[in-house]
């Protein structure tokens, strides 16, 4: 099997103001550089709000931090008169790594569909940022028992377009909507099994490779006193980590999981 090197993500979403995120970074990089993090086995990445990004740039190039980060949302065009929108290629120029598309809170929030989700999927790989793809169930589609199936069927439409080779090289965060924010977390095995059918479906829709490649996070009121047992599941790669992300011990000891 392919080895997949975890990507532990923290969305701090609409929170901090510029003086904390800017501390914020210095003390997780300065807490992850000790000798208990090996940054070869475990990728981290931070998702600040869009006007820390430059200063987050600044910090990471200039002390050569060993923390990726990316935004939250990007525009689903180039350029033009899109109010308030920011693009692909302004995230690239700021040297963001990674772009989350489809979280919950825009889906439901904003009306982002899985058509509108596979747009911004292809215009972050054009401007060379890899899209961390999310999809999830409520509550009433979990009580339904439908969660694997509705979940599948979402990444399905919001990959669409895009070729084996993109899937392969991109994450798809699974986060059922209903552990978002709640401190109700999917049990292990809860998340494994949706986990392992988004699996099977990048396998069925792009093959054994490209199944075997793309790394699928769990997200949903992950702690530093529940990430072992996910990371311990065979299909999760990673966690996107929301609320937690924001307390420097707590995510880095996520990161730390190993
Ligand atoms: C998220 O928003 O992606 C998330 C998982 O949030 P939390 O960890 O706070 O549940």
């Amino acid at each position: 099997a392919a080895k997949r090197t975890p990507l532990m993500a923290g969305n701090w979403k609409m929170n901090l103001n510029h003086q904390e995120a800017v501390v914020l970074v210095q003390k997780l990089a300065w807490t992850l550089s000790d000798k208990r993090h090996d940054f070869g086995q475990v990728e981290v990445a931070i998702f600040p709000p869009y006007t820390d990004i430059r200063s987050v740039q600044t910090l990471v190039d200039g002390d050569r931090l060993h923390v990726k980060y990316g935004a939250q949302n990007l525009s689903n065009h180039d350029e033009g008169a899109y109010t308030g929108e920011i693009s692909g290629a302004m995230l690239a120029k700021l040297g963001c790594s990674y772009v989350i598309v489809g979280h919950s809170e825009r889906r439901e929030n904003y009306g982002e569909t899985d058509e509108w989700v596979a747009l911004k999927a292809r215009q972050a790989l054009k401007h060379g940022l890899t899209p961390i793809v999310c999809v999830g169930e409520g509550l009433h589609i979990r009580q339904e028992g439908e969660h694997v199936r509705y979940t599948t069927d979402q990444v399905a439409r919001s990959l669409d377009g895009l070729t084996s080779e993109q899937v392969a090289g991109l994450v798809i965060a699974y986060e059922p909507i209903w552990a978002i924010g709640t401190g109700e977390v999917a049990t292990a095995e809860d998340a494994q099994e949706v986990c392992a059918g988004i699996r099977a479906q990048v396998r069925q829709a792009h093959g054994e490779d490209v199944a075997s490649s793309v790394r699928i996070q769990y997200g949903g009121s992950v702690k530093a006193s529940n990430v072992a047992a996910i990371m311990a599941q065979p299909d999760i790669d990673g966690a996107l980590v929301g609320g937690a992300s924001l307390q420097v011990d707590e995510f880095a000891a996520i990161c730390r999981f190993y």
